[in-house]
Parts: C-alpha cells; sequence; structure tokens
C-alpha cells in the first residue's frame, strides 16, 4: 500500500475528538524542569538509522513507536524498519513503544481489535527480546472514546500529534506532541516552542517519521533534526526518551 490513509476529518469527526480529549483524563503534576523528547512514529528504516544516529551522536536517547506488522515492508514513508534495525537500536538504548501491529485507526476500530493489536506488537516485541515499554502512540494521532479508556491502564503514557508543550495537568493519556517535518528552513517552528519552554517548565515532545535528504510529506530532513538536537542541547534541556521522563516528572512529584 502507497497511498497514506487519511483519517475522520468531518465535523463529526472533530467533535469526537474533542470530546474524546476531555474523557478518560491522567493530568500530570508539576513540572518544574525543562524536558525534552525525540520520538519517532512507524519506524521508517531512514529514522532508525538517521534518526537514531543524530541522537547517539550527541549520547541522547529517544523513543520510536513500532508497528511491528509492517517490519520489511514499504509504504509512503519509504523503506520500514526490519525486525535487526529494532533489535539493533533497542540494543544501542532507545525505549521501543508500541504503536499497534498494524498502524490501525483506533478511532474506528473497537476497543477489543485495539487491544488484540496491541497483545500481538508486544508479544512480537518480546520474542525479539526486547522488553515492553510503557509509552503507545495513537497511530494517526486518533482515538474514539472507548479505544483510550480501554488503553489508559495499558501502558504509561498515550501520546498524539496535536502540537504543544505538556504542563501541569497535560493528559498523559493523549500527551502534546509536536511534529518535525520538512528541511532546515523549517527551524523556526521548532525554535518557538524552545521560546515557549524557556518561558515556562514543561515537556516538550516532538514527532518525527521519515528521516532522509528526500523526505515524503510527512518526513524531515537529517540536518532539520540533527538542527533542532543541537539546539535543544544549547539550551541545557533535560532530553531523554518518553518512559524515562514521565518516571522523572512522577519521581520529582514525590518529593
Ligand atoms: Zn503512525
Amino acid at each position: 500500500m502507497n497511498a497514506p490513509y487519511i483519517p475522520d476529518l468531518s465535523l463529526k469527526g472533530k467533535i469526537r475528538r474533542r470530546l474524546t480529549r476531555l474523557s478518560s483524563r491522567k493530568p500530570l503534576p508539576a513540572i518544574d524542569q525543562k524536558y525534552v523528547s525525540f520520538t519517532f512514529d512507524d519506524f521508517p528504516k531512514s529514522s532508525a538509522i538517521n534518526g537514531a544516529k543524530n541522537l547517539k551522536d550527541k549520547g541522547l536517547r529517544g523513543t520510536f513507536y513500532a508497528c511491528t506488522g509492517q517490519f520489511g515492508q514499504s509504504n509512503h514513508f519509504g523503506e520500514l524498519c526490519s525486525s535487526d534495525d529494532v533489535k539493533r537500536i533497542f540494543a544501542a538504548g532507545h525505549e521501543i513503544g508500541c504503536h499497534t501491529q498494524n498502524h490501525i485507526d483506533c478511532a474506528v476500530s473497537s476497543p477489543a481489535v485495539v487491544q488484540m493489536e496491541i497483545q500481538r506488537n508486544q508479544a512480537n516485541l518480546s520474542a525479539l527480546g526486547i522488553s515492553n515499554s510503557d509509552a503507545f502512540a495513537f497511530p494517526y494521532g486518533d482515538v474514539s472514546f472507548a479505544g483510550k479508556r480501554a488503553l489508559s491502564d495499558k501502558f504509561a503514557t498515550l501520546r498524539g500529534v496535536q502540537p504543544g508543550i505538556n504542563h501541569k495537568g497535560s493528559d498523559a493519556n493523549q500527551l502534546l506532541a509536536v511534529p518535525i517535518e520538512g528541511d532546515i528552513d523549517n527551524l523556526q517552528y521548532a525554535k518557538n516552542f524552545f521560546e515557549q519552554l524557556d518561558a515556562k517548565n514543561g515537556w516538550l515532545i516532538f514527532y518525527a517519521h521519515d528521516v532522509r535528504t528526500k523526505f515524503s510529506k510527512w518526513g524531515c530532513s537529517p540536518a532539520l533534526l540533527q538542527a533542532i538536537i543541537e539546539e535543544a542541547i544549547a539550551r541545557n534541556y533535560i532530553i531523554a526518551p518518553v518512559t524515562s521522563i514521565y518516571s522523572q516528572i512522577q519521581e520529582q512529584q514525590a518529593k
């Protein structure tokens, strides 16, 4: 399949999304540091190679949300990762999150199907020797009311695609995340969020797809990703995978 799937963009879809955002919430406690996480969805081979390398060169780790049912395939993001890629990334210390087995739209799938997709994905990762992480990202950033409720006690965090910085009261069951898309001329978009983070402590999560010179509509160039990472380092943020930051926020709250 080469054509990307477009989720429900109707008015009904918009209203459902708004109501779902208000349901099954897990509010974050106060955040008294400046945190940044770099995440990758769908796991194109280019993110497993260039994205992981960009982070590792700086001694950093990211969160890669994997769909094991797509391993070895190709789609609009180019070639997707293989089992060997995911094992290599995990061995390098990156977090391997869950993104359903087959990248299903959780907004139109029954909770039973969503749960089965998750069980299978996690079992496939376990079979590769990859411990299941506590991080999940909604494919297409979308989920139904019932689907969100069904997932809320399965993972520590659920990540969406609505841009913004997470603060006290933000929903750990639908974390805000900022896309990294395009080429170096889009650096200012990320810098705008850095300026907001400088002004107020919080947790800024980025997400990217393919990372290659000839990137897709949803992808980015290695140069843009590298520039954003360097900017985050220069600003002295705490940079770590999603579950690590979530734990740090919880620990800080407990003190
Ligand atoms: Zn995805």
